[in-house]
Protein backbone atom coordinates (compact mmCIF):
# COMPACT_ATOMS: atom_id res chain seq x y z
CA UNK A 1 0.00 0.00 0.00
CA UNK A 2 1.14 3.03 -0.90
CA UNK A 3 1.37 6.20 1.31
CA UNK A 4 -1.12 8.76 1.68
CA UNK A 5 0.02 13.05 1.25
CA UNK A 6 -1.11 15.45 2.80
CA UNK A 7 -0.17 18.90 2.34
CA UNK A 8 -1.19 22.32 3.90
CA UNK A 9 -0.20 25.74 2.42
CA UNK A 10 1.47 28.52 4.01
CA UNK A 11 1.56 31.73 1.68
CA UNK A 12 2.39 35.02 2.15
CA UNK A 13 1.84 37.85 0.07
CA UNK A 14 3.08 41.56 -0.43
CA UNK A 15 -0.15 43.82 -0.11
CA UNK A 16 -0.29 47.01 -2.65
CA UNK A 17 -0.58 49.74 -0.57
CA UNK A 18 0.37 53.43 -1.16
CA UNK A 19 3.01 53.07 2.81
CA UNK A 20 4.14 50.32 4.79
CA UNK A 21 1.78 48.50 7.57
CA UNK A 22 2.39 50.64 10.54
CA UNK A 23 4.71 53.91 9.33
CA UNK A 24 4.05 56.42 6.12
CA UNK A 25 6.90 55.15 4.53
CA UNK A 26 6.29 54.43 0.64
CA UNK A 27 5.64 50.85 -0.16
CA UNK A 28 7.52 50.34 -3.98
CA UNK A 29 8.50 47.14 -4.49
CA UNK A 30 9.80 48.34 -7.76
CA UNK A 31 12.88 50.74 -5.81
CA UNK A 32 16.01 49.19 -6.69
CA UNK A 33 17.98 52.01 -4.65
CA UNK A 34 18.53 50.18 -0.87
CA UNK A 35 17.27 51.53 2.18
CA UNK A 36 15.33 54.84 0.65
CA UNK A 37 11.90 54.10 1.77
CA UNK A 38 12.40 54.23 5.30
CA UNK A 39 11.64 55.65 8.68
CA UNK A 40 12.06 55.32 12.43
CA UNK A 41 9.41 52.87 12.60
CA UNK A 42 10.19 50.61 10.23
CA UNK A 43 14.15 50.79 11.15
CA UNK A 44 13.10 49.94 14.71
CA UNK A 45 14.49 53.01 16.44
CA UNK A 46 13.42 52.75 20.27
CA UNK A 47 10.75 54.92 21.03
CA UNK A 48 9.01 54.97 17.90
CA UNK A 49 5.39 54.22 17.82
CA UNK A 50 3.08 51.51 15.00
CA UNK A 51 -0.12 52.89 13.45
CA UNK A 52 -2.55 50.50 12.02
CA UNK A 53 -2.49 50.74 8.19
CA UNK A 54 -6.09 50.90 7.29
CA UNK A 55 -5.92 50.41 3.41
CA UNK A 56 -3.84 46.83 4.75
CA UNK A 57 -6.80 45.94 6.81
CA UNK A 58 -9.02 46.54 4.10
CA UNK A 59 -7.31 44.81 1.48
CA UNK A 60 -7.07 41.42 3.90
CA UNK A 61 -10.82 41.83 4.61
CA UNK A 62 -11.70 41.82 1.22
CA UNK A 63 -9.46 38.57 0.57
CA UNK A 64 -11.47 36.89 2.92
CA UNK A 65 -15.06 37.88 1.88
CA UNK A 66 -14.39 36.88 -1.74
CA UNK A 67 -12.97 33.35 -0.22
CA UNK A 68 -16.06 33.44 1.99
CA UNK A 69 -14.51 33.69 5.54
CA UNK A 70 -15.25 34.68 8.65
CA UNK A 71 -14.24 38.37 9.60
CA UNK A 72 -13.12 38.64 13.10
CA UNK A 73 -15.26 40.39 15.67
CA UNK A 74 -12.39 41.40 17.48
CA UNK A 75 -8.83 41.59 16.26
CA UNK A 76 -5.48 42.43 17.42
CA UNK A 77 -1.68 42.23 16.78
CA UNK A 78 0.94 39.96 18.24
CA UNK A 79 4.67 40.18 19.01
CA UNK A 80 6.55 37.18 17.29
CA UNK A 81 9.79 37.30 19.57
CA UNK A 82 12.84 36.07 17.75
CA UNK A 83 16.39 37.51 16.70
CA UNK A 84 17.60 38.15 12.88
CA UNK A 85 19.33 41.10 11.68
CA UNK A 86 16.69 41.67 9.17
CA UNK A 87 14.08 42.09 11.90
CA UNK A 88 16.28 44.71 14.41
CA UNK A 89 12.94 45.01 16.75
CA UNK A 90 13.64 41.46 17.90
CA UNK A 91 10.28 40.47 17.12
CA UNK A 92 7.78 40.89 13.90
CA UNK A 93 4.59 42.26 14.37
CA UNK A 94 2.02 39.44 13.38
CA UNK A 95 -1.20 38.30 14.57
CA UNK A 96 -1.46 35.34 16.37
CA UNK A 97 -4.61 34.17 18.07
CA UNK A 98 -7.21 36.62 16.82
CA UNK A 99 -6.56 36.75 12.66
CA UNK A 100 -8.75 38.72 10.82
CA UNK A 101 -10.16 36.31 9.07
CA UNK A 102 -10.87 32.75 10.09
CA UNK A 103 -11.99 29.65 7.59
CA UNK A 104 -13.57 30.40 3.97
CA UNK A 105 -12.38 28.39 0.99
CA UNK A 106 -10.71 28.65 -2.19
CA UNK A 107 -10.50 26.29 -5.24
CA UNK A 108 -12.08 23.40 -2.88
CA UNK A 109 -9.61 23.76 -0.77
CA UNK A 110 -10.75 24.81 3.10
CA UNK A 111 -8.96 27.97 4.82
CA UNK A 112 -7.56 27.99 8.05
CA UNK A 113 -7.01 31.84 8.54
CA UNK A 114 -5.70 34.82 7.13
CA UNK A 115 -4.16 37.37 8.78
CA UNK A 116 -1.73 40.56 8.48
CA UNK A 117 1.77 41.18 9.47
CA UNK A 118 4.45 43.29 8.44
CA UNK A 119 7.53 41.63 6.18
CA UNK A 120 10.92 42.38 6.95
CA UNK A 121 14.37 43.75 5.23
CA UNK A 122 15.63 41.89 3.16
CA UNK A 123 19.33 40.80 3.52
CA UNK A 124 22.43 39.88 0.95
CA UNK A 125 24.96 37.95 2.12
CA UNK A 126 27.92 38.29 -0.53
CA UNK A 127 28.34 42.00 -0.02
CA UNK A 128 26.54 42.32 -3.53
CA UNK A 129 29.93 42.22 -4.78
CA UNK A 130 29.51 38.21 -5.64
CA UNK A 131 32.42 37.56 -2.94
CA UNK A 132 31.58 37.34 0.85
CA UNK A 133 32.42 40.84 2.17
CA UNK A 134 29.90 40.54 4.93
CA UNK A 135 25.84 41.04 4.55
CA UNK A 136 24.26 44.06 3.47
CA UNK A 137 20.27 44.90 5.05
CA UNK A 138 17.48 46.68 2.53
CA UNK A 139 14.89 47.99 4.57
CA UNK A 140 13.08 49.42 1.85
CA UNK A 141 10.78 46.22 2.39
CA UNK A 142 10.46 46.31 6.45
CA UNK A 143 7.36 46.48 7.56
CA UNK A 144 5.71 45.92 3.74
CA UNK A 145 2.02 44.81 5.00
CA UNK A 146 2.33 41.13 4.46
CA UNK A 147 -0.66 38.79 4.11
CA UNK A 148 -0.61 35.10 5.51
CA UNK A 149 -2.69 32.53 4.16
CA UNK A 150 -3.07 29.20 6.06
CA UNK A 151 -4.75 26.62 3.91
CA UNK A 152 -6.10 23.63 6.16
CA UNK A 153 -3.92 20.39 5.53
CA UNK A 154 -6.46 19.23 3.29
CA UNK A 155 -4.17 18.91 -0.09
CA UNK A 156 -3.85 15.66 -1.64
CA UNK A 157 -1.54 15.96 -4.80
CA UNK A 158 1.21 18.07 -5.91
CA UNK A 159 -1.06 19.27 -8.62
CA UNK A 160 -4.02 20.33 -6.21
CA UNK A 161 -1.17 22.48 -4.45
CA UNK A 162 -0.09 24.48 -7.61
CA UNK A 163 -3.55 24.88 -8.99
CA UNK A 164 -4.42 26.20 -5.18
CA UNK A 165 -1.61 28.77 -5.64
CA UNK A 166 -2.67 29.75 -8.93
CA UNK A 167 -6.12 30.41 -8.44
CA UNK A 168 -4.88 32.60 -4.70
CA UNK A 169 -2.73 34.44 -7.27
CA UNK A 170 -5.41 35.16 -9.33
CA UNK A 171 -7.83 36.52 -6.63
CA UNK A 172 -4.97 38.26 -5.37
CA UNK A 173 -4.48 40.42 -8.52
CA UNK A 174 -8.78 40.47 -9.12
CA UNK A 175 -9.08 42.16 -5.96
CA UNK A 176 -6.02 44.40 -6.67
CA UNK A 177 -4.55 43.93 -3.41
CA UNK A 178 -1.13 42.15 -4.44
CA UNK A 179 0.84 42.01 -8.02
CA UNK A 180 1.68 38.53 -6.04
CA UNK A 181 4.44 37.69 -8.21
CA UNK A 182 5.94 34.72 -6.99
CA UNK A 183 9.63 35.35 -8.88
CA UNK A 184 9.65 38.75 -7.55
CA UNK A 185 8.55 37.27 -4.04
CA UNK A 186 5.75 39.21 -3.53
CA UNK A 187 3.65 35.43 -3.03
CA UNK A 188 6.01 33.37 -1.24
CA UNK A 189 4.53 29.32 -1.19
CA UNK A 190 5.64 27.15 1.81
CA UNK A 191 4.24 24.04 2.08
CA UNK A 192 3.97 21.61 4.94
CA UNK A 193 4.29 18.10 4.00
CA UNK A 194 3.06 14.99 5.60
CA UNK A 195 2.76 10.86 4.46
CA UNK A 196 0.96 8.37 6.49
CA UNK A 197 -0.35 5.21 5.54
CA UNK A 198 -3.17 5.71 8.12
CA UNK A 199 -5.38 8.44 9.36
CA UNK A 200 -3.03 9.85 11.74
CA UNK A 201 -0.58 12.68 9.98
CA UNK A 202 3.19 12.23 10.09
CA UNK A 203 5.84 14.17 10.61
CA UNK A 204 5.47 17.42 9.30
CA UNK A 205 8.22 18.81 7.27
CA UNK A 206 7.86 22.63 6.17
CA UNK A 207 9.20 23.22 2.30
CA UNK A 208 10.86 27.06 1.50
CA UNK A 209 11.97 29.13 -0.75
CA UNK A 210 9.40 28.23 -3.28
CA UNK A 211 9.25 30.85 -6.42
CA UNK A 212 7.11 29.68 -8.68
CA UNK A 213 4.52 27.52 -9.51
CA UNK A 214 6.34 24.80 -10.94
CA UNK A 215 8.34 24.43 -7.83
CA UNK A 216 5.90 24.36 -5.62
CA UNK A 217 4.86 21.18 -7.44
CA UNK A 218 8.17 19.19 -7.98
CA UNK A 219 9.23 20.23 -4.01
CA UNK A 220 6.04 18.44 -3.04
CA UNK A 221 6.45 15.67 -5.15
CA UNK A 222 10.43 15.37 -4.34
CA UNK A 223 9.39 15.01 -0.77
CA UNK A 224 7.26 12.56 -1.31
CA UNK A 225 9.81 10.48 -2.79
CA UNK A 226 12.50 11.25 -0.25
CA UNK A 227 10.15 10.38 3.08
CA UNK A 228 8.59 7.27 1.50
CA UNK A 229 12.55 6.09 1.07
CA UNK A 230 13.53 6.47 4.65
CA UNK A 231 10.57 5.29 5.91
CA UNK A 232 10.58 2.12 3.08
CA UNK A 233 14.24 1.78 3.58
CA UNK A 234 14.62 1.49 7.64
CA UNK A 235 17.08 4.71 7.68
CA UNK A 236 15.94 5.87 10.75
CA UNK A 237 12.51 8.75 10.81
CA UNK A 238 12.11 11.52 8.98
CA UNK A 239 13.04 14.83 11.02
CA UNK A 240 10.62 17.43 12.11
CA UNK A 241 12.48 20.16 10.10
CA UNK A 242 12.41 23.16 7.91
CA UNK A 243 13.99 22.42 4.23
CA UNK A 244 14.71 24.57 1.04
CA UNK A 245 14.18 23.97 -2.64
CA UNK A 246 16.98 23.67 -4.69
CA UNK A 247 16.02 25.21 -8.03
CA UNK A 248 18.99 24.31 -9.99
CA UNK A 249 19.22 20.62 -8.45
CA UNK A 250 15.43 19.93 -8.21
CA UNK A 251 15.97 19.01 -4.81
CA UNK A 252 15.03 19.92 -0.96
CA UNK A 253 17.63 20.07 1.65
CA UNK A 254 17.87 20.47 5.02
CA UNK A 255 17.88 24.01 6.80
CA UNK A 256 16.96 23.61 10.16
CA UNK A 257 15.12 21.85 12.73
CA UNK A 258 11.45 23.58 13.34
CA UNK A 259 10.77 25.66 16.11
CA UNK A 260 7.36 25.51 17.87
CA UNK A 261 5.39 27.98 18.30
CA UNK A 262 6.29 28.73 21.85
CA UNK A 263 9.56 29.49 20.88
CA UNK A 264 8.48 33.01 19.74
CA UNK A 265 6.91 33.88 22.52
CA UNK A 266 3.39 35.82 20.84
CA UNK A 267 1.91 38.49 22.85
CA UNK A 268 -0.18 41.04 22.36
CA UNK A 269 1.38 44.50 20.97
CA UNK A 270 1.26 46.87 23.80
CA UNK A 271 1.63 49.59 21.19
CA UNK A 272 -1.04 48.77 18.93
CA UNK A 273 -4.98 49.37 19.87
CA UNK A 274 -7.27 46.17 19.84
CA UNK A 275 -10.12 46.48 16.74
CA UNK A 276 -13.54 45.63 17.55
CA UNK A 277 -14.10 45.60 13.85
CA UNK A 278 -17.83 45.19 14.06
CA UNK A 279 -17.93 49.14 15.33
CA UNK A 280 -15.96 50.62 12.78
CA UNK A 281 -18.11 51.07 10.11
CA UNK A 282 -15.47 51.38 7.51
CA UNK A 283 -14.57 47.56 7.64
CA UNK A 284 -17.88 46.38 7.14
CA UNK A 285 -18.74 43.53 5.29
CA UNK A 286 -21.82 45.76 3.12
CA UNK A 287 -19.36 48.55 2.49
CA UNK A 288 -16.51 46.62 1.45
CA UNK A 289 -18.56 44.25 -0.70
CA UNK A 290 -19.37 47.41 -3.10
CA UNK A 291 -14.84 47.35 -3.46
CA UNK A 292 -15.04 43.68 -4.30
CA UNK A 293 -15.03 42.92 -8.49
CA UNK A 294 -16.06 40.01 -10.31
CA UNK A 295 -14.40 37.25 -8.81
CA UNK A 296 -12.25 35.08 -11.21
CA UNK A 297 -14.55 31.39 -10.36
CA UNK A 298 -17.38 33.86 -11.44
CA UNK A 299 -15.61 35.06 -14.40
CA UNK A 300 -14.48 32.08 -16.00
CA UNK A 301 -18.06 29.98 -15.23
CA UNK A 302 -19.75 32.97 -16.99
CA UNK A 303 -17.48 33.70 -19.93
CA UNK A 304 -18.16 29.84 -20.24
CA UNK A 305 -21.93 29.70 -20.01
CA UNK A 306 -23.01 32.55 -21.23
CA UNK A 307 -20.87 32.73 -24.47
CA UNK A 308 -20.02 29.25 -25.00
CA UNK A 309 -16.07 29.76 -24.59
CA UNK A 310 -13.94 26.63 -24.46
CA UNK A 311 -12.22 26.33 -20.82
CA UNK A 312 -9.15 26.68 -22.11
CA UNK A 313 -9.50 29.93 -23.81
CA UNK A 314 -12.02 31.38 -20.28
CA UNK A 315 -8.73 30.19 -18.59
CA UNK A 316 -6.78 32.77 -20.99
CA UNK A 317 -9.55 35.18 -20.64
CA UNK A 318 -9.21 35.12 -16.87
CA UNK A 319 -5.60 35.12 -16.19
CA UNK A 320 -5.10 38.25 -18.79
CA UNK A 321 -7.69 40.99 -17.62
CA UNK A 322 -6.28 42.97 -20.67
CA UNK A 323 -7.43 39.56 -23.12
CA UNK A 324 -10.51 39.11 -20.86
CA UNK A 325 -11.39 42.69 -21.25
CA UNK A 326 -10.73 42.69 -25.21
CA UNK A 327 -12.81 40.14 -25.36
CA UNK A 328 -15.33 41.06 -23.92
CA UNK A 329 -15.69 44.53 -25.22
CA UNK A 330 -15.55 43.09 -28.55
CA UNK A 331 -18.83 40.57 -27.87
CA UNK A 332 -20.66 43.72 -27.11
CA UNK A 333 -19.76 45.27 -30.16
CA UNK A 334 -20.56 42.29 -32.38
CA UNK A 335 -24.20 41.99 -30.50
CA UNK A 336 -23.29 38.87 -28.83
CA UNK A 337 -24.88 36.38 -31.18
CA UNK A 338 -22.55 32.54 -31.08
CA UNK A 339 -21.41 32.86 -34.44
CA UNK A 340 -19.56 36.31 -33.59
CA UNK A 341 -18.34 34.87 -29.80
CA UNK A 342 -16.54 32.06 -31.35
CA UNK A 343 -15.22 34.03 -34.09
CA UNK A 344 -14.01 36.31 -32.00
CA UNK A 345 -13.24 33.92 -29.34
CA UNK A 346 -10.69 32.00 -32.31
CA UNK A 347 -8.85 35.15 -33.82
CA UNK A 348 -7.90 36.35 -30.65
CA UNK A 349 -6.56 33.24 -29.30
CA UNK A 350 -4.69 32.19 -32.32
CA UNK A 351 -4.19 34.77 -34.93
CA UNK A 352 -3.86 38.16 -32.63
CA UNK A 353 -1.90 36.53 -29.26
CA UNK A 354 0.34 34.89 -32.01
CA UNK A 355 1.35 38.31 -33.44
CA UNK A 356 1.44 39.53 -29.88
CA UNK A 357 3.68 37.33 -28.76
CA UNK A 358 4.56 38.25 -24.85
CA UNK A 359 4.17 42.03 -25.84
CA UNK A 360 1.06 43.47 -24.11
CA UNK A 361 0.27 45.13 -27.49
CA UNK A 362 -2.73 44.68 -29.40
CA UNK A 363 -0.94 46.72 -31.90
CA UNK A 364 -3.53 48.31 -34.61
CA UNK A 365 -6.22 45.78 -34.02
CA UNK A 366 -8.89 47.61 -31.61
CA UNK A 367 -11.57 45.70 -30.33
CA UNK A 368 -13.85 47.80 -33.31
CA UNK A 369 -11.74 47.17 -36.13
CA UNK A 370 -11.88 43.23 -34.80
CA UNK A 371 -15.82 43.08 -35.18
CA UNK A 372 -15.55 44.78 -38.60
CA UNK A 373 -13.52 41.82 -39.46
CA UNK A 374 -15.87 39.36 -37.99
CA UNK A 375 -19.16 41.28 -39.83
CA UNK A 376 -17.33 41.17 -42.89
CA UNK A 377 -16.58 36.93 -42.60
CA UNK A 378 -20.30 36.96 -41.77
CA UNK A 379 -21.76 38.59 -44.90
CA UNK A 380 -18.87 36.57 -47.15
CA UNK A 381 -17.34 39.41 -48.10
CA UNK A 382 -13.97 38.22 -46.38
CA UNK A 383 -13.04 34.36 -46.67
CA UNK A 384 -11.17 32.75 -43.14
CA UNK A 385 -7.38 33.37 -45.39
CA UNK A 386 -8.50 36.85 -46.18
CA UNK A 387 -9.63 37.81 -42.51
CA UNK A 388 -5.65 36.17 -41.53
CA UNK A 389 -4.22 38.41 -43.94
CA UNK A 390 -6.20 41.56 -42.82
CA UNK A 391 -5.94 40.99 -39.47
CA UNK A 392 -1.74 40.54 -40.08
CA UNK A 393 -1.40 44.16 -41.97
CA UNK A 394 -4.15 45.80 -39.37
CA UNK A 395 -1.86 44.47 -36.51
CA UNK A 396 1.36 45.98 -38.01
CA UNK A 397 -0.21 49.51 -39.40
CA UNK A 398 -3.92 50.19 -37.85
CA UNK A 399 -6.44 51.23 -40.15
CA UNK A 400 -10.11 50.20 -41.48
CA UNK A 401 -10.12 46.78 -42.34
CA UNK A 402 -12.74 47.79 -44.94
CA UNK A 403 -10.18 49.66 -46.84
CA UNK A 404 -7.34 47.30 -45.94
CA UNK A 405 -9.03 44.32 -47.13
CA UNK A 406 -10.12 46.54 -50.64
CA UNK A 407 -6.86 48.04 -51.10
CA UNK A 408 -5.06 45.22 -51.13
CA UNK A 409 -7.73 42.82 -53.36
CA UNK A 410 -8.72 40.09 -50.07
CA UNK A 411 -12.43 41.00 -50.91
CA UNK A 412 -14.19 37.89 -51.77
CA UNK A 413 -15.83 37.81 -54.90
CA UNK A 414 -19.49 37.44 -54.97
CA UNK A 415 -20.39 39.09 -58.28
CA UNK A 416 -22.23 36.38 -59.34
CA UNK A 417 -21.89 37.62 -63.45
CA UNK A 418 -18.08 38.06 -63.04
CA UNK A 419 -18.12 34.37 -61.28
CA UNK A 420 -20.24 32.74 -63.51
CA UNK A 421 -18.17 34.02 -66.25
CA UNK A 422 -15.11 32.66 -65.00
CA UNK A 423 -16.71 28.98 -64.58
CA UNK A 424 -17.43 28.66 -68.10
CA UNK A 425 -13.84 30.30 -68.77
CA UNK A 426 -12.13 27.30 -66.54
CA UNK A 427 -14.76 24.62 -68.02
CA UNK A 428 -13.54 25.64 -71.64
CA UNK A 429 -9.64 25.20 -70.97
CA UNK A 430 -10.31 22.06 -68.74
CA UNK A 431 -12.75 19.82 -71.36
CA UNK A 432 -10.75 16.70 -69.95
CA UNK A 433 -11.84 17.51 -66.71
CA UNK A 434 -14.85 18.89 -67.39
CA UNK A 435 -15.61 15.20 -68.97
CA UNK A 436 -14.41 13.34 -66.20
CA UNK A 437 -16.63 15.01 -64.02
CA UNK A 438 -19.41 14.41 -65.80
CA UNK A 439 -18.55 10.41 -66.05
CA UNK A 440 -18.97 10.84 -62.37
CA UNK A 441 -15.68 11.86 -60.57
CA UNK A 442 -17.02 14.28 -58.48
CA UNK A 443 -13.70 14.78 -57.23
CA UNK A 444 -11.93 16.93 -59.77
CA UNK A 445 -14.24 19.09 -58.69
CA UNK A 446 -11.69 20.60 -56.14
CA UNK A 447 -9.27 20.76 -59.25
CA UNK A 448 -12.09 23.54 -60.67
CA UNK A 449 -12.61 25.07 -57.37
CA UNK A 450 -8.87 25.38 -57.09
CA UNK A 451 -8.52 27.14 -60.25
CA UNK A 452 -10.85 29.35 -59.54
CA UNK A 453 -9.71 30.48 -56.59
CA UNK A 454 -6.40 30.81 -58.20
CA UNK A 455 -7.42 33.06 -60.97
CA UNK A 456 -9.25 35.46 -58.27
CA UNK A 457 -6.72 35.19 -56.51
CA UNK A 458 -8.01 33.70 -53.41
CA UNK A 459 -11.21 36.60 -53.79
CA UNK A 460 -13.81 34.27 -54.57
CA UNK A 461 -16.26 32.12 -52.30
CA UNK A 462 -15.16 28.50 -52.55
CA UNK A 463 -18.92 27.80 -51.47
CA UNK A 464 -20.12 29.57 -54.21
CA UNK A 465 -17.90 28.95 -57.19
CA UNK A 466 -18.49 24.75 -56.13
CA UNK A 467 -21.99 25.92 -56.81
CA UNK A 468 -21.31 27.27 -59.84
CA UNK A 469 -19.53 24.23 -61.62
CA UNK A 470 -22.28 21.80 -60.29
CA UNK A 471 -24.83 24.12 -61.86
CA UNK A 472 -22.72 24.64 -65.12
CA UNK A 473 -21.61 20.97 -65.40
CA UNK A 474 -24.60 19.25 -64.04
MN1 LIG B 1 4.24 34.82 8.56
Amino acid sequence: MSYNLTVGLEIHAELKTKTKMFCISANDPDEKRPNVNICPVCMAHPGTLPVINREAVKNVLKVGIAVGGEIAEFTEFDRKNYFYPDIPKGYQISQYKYPLISGGSLNNIALERIHLEEDTASSSHDGGGGEAKGSLIDFNRAGVPLMELVTKPVIKTPAEAGAFARELQLLLRTLGVSDANMEKGEMRVEANISISKTAELGTKVEVKNLNSFRSVERAIAYEVERMTKILEGGEGEIAQETRGWDENKQATFSQRKKESAHDYRYFPDPDLPKLKLSELPEFEEKYLMKEIPELPWERRSRFVREYGVKPENAEIFIADKIMGNFFEDAIMRAGGDRPSVTLIENYITSDIMGMMKDSNSFGGVTSQSLVKIVTMIKKGELSSRGAKDTLAILYEKGGDPEIIAKENGFIQQNDEGALKEMVAKIIAENPVVALEYKNGKIAVLQFLIGQGMKLSRGSANPETLKKFFEEALG
